[in-house]
């Protein structure tokens, strides 16, 4: 079981930046799963997905990095690295 509320987060943050770098639209998402997030890269979009949809990013090429270094301060961690968009 995963929180809404993560997912939630992202999808913010996504359409925030979008806005302030005033985006029509986003092309390319990454993320990176630290080793120790507990979620799968399937189920993680599958949380990810729907939120997605009727978004700025919903036709975006979605990367994701599954990360095994126990020892990153980001091992707990699902981290939105970077974001391509196309501007005005
Ligand atoms: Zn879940």
């Amino acid at each position: 079981m995963h929180e809404y509320h993560l997912f939630r987060q992202f999808i913010d943050k996504i359409e925030e930046i979008a806005k302030l770098e005033k985006a029509t639209k986003v092309t390319k998402l990454h993320f990176s799963i630290g080793t120790l997030a507990n979620i799968t890269t399937t189920h993680f979009l599958e949380h990810l997905n729907p939120l997605l949809k009727e978004t700025i990013a919903q036709d975006a090429e979605i990367v994701i990095t599954a990360e095994n270094d126990l020892d990153s301060i980001k091992a707990q961690q699902i981290t939105l690295v970077s974001i391509e968009f196309l501007d005005a």
